[in-house]
């Protein structure tokens, strides 16, 4: 081999490997091993705010009956979609400027295969339609009518929507907001998804999510929620992270993606939740009312969440069985 040929091939060579270690195809880069009590295959479920115990509840039974991930977070959402109390997620949600109840959800799984539904009317279970899309279909997303006939051609159950009380609720805040664009505080009345992340004994990850977005948003808006890499993004290699706030200013920085590739380069879950925000707080001037938070797992079963604001808190099921509220850290009090 002439000395030319042999050195630029040697540099090549070198420049891959160094690429190679450096995580730059995409593997983790371990920076520290992981603690030995931390490299355990048990089962953990969270999910965003208070109506996350009930659904960790259900979530767990299947993990516990030694069941996949995927299918404890379907199980673990659909709870709070059924429940006609929740004002933020599935039938009782509140609905856009124009009346409808417009659902969006999604679900991905350890293989990186995902389904999502958006803008979705009187189906009781976006969540499962998503999971249908995933699983039925050659596509990842449907919305609006296409993704109702969809739902109903699978023989998913129909509801009415808006409920009454809704309707009533919407009818007087119509009357009281005469201003199209005023923007309605995020609270936990009107804008509270639940996502929902699950580790298996097999340690695999699953994630969903399931809103029914921002109350009297204009009508077709979409939020982060049914959108992979957004509202939602699992990579098993890693972990896997969900959203809850203001869907466009998650969206913009393709929150939940951004969460998990800050752990595959190796940020703790806590971190890479807690620096995504910080991102998100650096590209917008005004921060009035947004909302916004994150929580992490990754596959050591090690835990993170933050947002922007106080009052951010998710529910953390793990091996011992208790379920509890976790108040999450954040940047700033309202
Ligand atoms: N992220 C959801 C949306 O923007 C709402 C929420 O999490 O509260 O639609």
């Amino acid at each position: 081999m002439k000395r030319r040929t042999f050195f630029k091939f040697g540099l090549t060579t070198t420049a891959l490997a160094l690429l190679k270690s450096n995580g730059i195809f995409g593997k983790p880069i371990p920076k520290e091993e992981p603690k030995a009590d931390l490299i355990k295959r048990s089962n953990i479920v969270i999910s965003t705010w208070s109506h996350g115990i009930k659904a960790n509840d259900e979530a767990w039974k299947v993990l516990s009956d030694g069941g996949k991930s995927i299918d404890a977070v379907e199980a673990g959402v659909r709870i709070t979609e059924a429940d006609i109390t929740n004002r933020s997620v599935g039938i009782g949600g509140r609905p856009d400027r124009e009346g409808h109840v417009t659902l969006d959800a999604c679900i991905m799984d350890e293989n990186s295969k995902c389904g999502a539904v958006a803008c979705l009317e009187g189906i009781k279970h976006p969540v499962s339609v998503a999971r249908a899309v995933m699983d039925k279909t050659p596509h990842v997303m449907l919305v609006g009518e296409g993704a109702r006939d969809f739902a109903i051609e699978q023989g998913f159950e129909k509801c009415k929507t808006p409920i009454k009380e809704v309707k009533k609720d919407w009818k007087e805040w119509k009357k009281e907001n005469k201003e199209l664009l005023r923007k309605p505080r995020i609270n936990h009345e009107n804008h509270d998804t639940i996502g929902m992340l699950a580790l298996d004994e097999f340690g695999n990850i699953s994630g969903s999510c399931t809103t029914s977005g921002w109350a009297y948003k204009m009508h077709g808006r979409v939020g982060d929620s049914p959108i992979i890499g957004a509202g939602l993004f699992i990579d098993n290699e890693i972990g896997g992270a969900c959203a809850t706030g203001m869907g466009e200013a998650i969206i913009r920085i393709a929150g939940s993606h951004t969460v998990v590739e800050l752990m595959r380069q190796g940020k703790s879950p806590q971190d890479a939740c807690r620096l995504a925000v910080e991102r998100i707080i650096s590209k917008h001037d005004d921060l009035t009312g947004l909302q916004c938070g994150f929580i992490a797992l990754d596959v050591y079963g090690r835990v993170g969440s933050y947002s922007v604001y106080s009052g951010f808190n998710y529910a953390f099921q793990k091996e011992d069985g208790k379920n509890v509220m976790v108040d999450s850290e954040y940047n700033r009090s309202w």
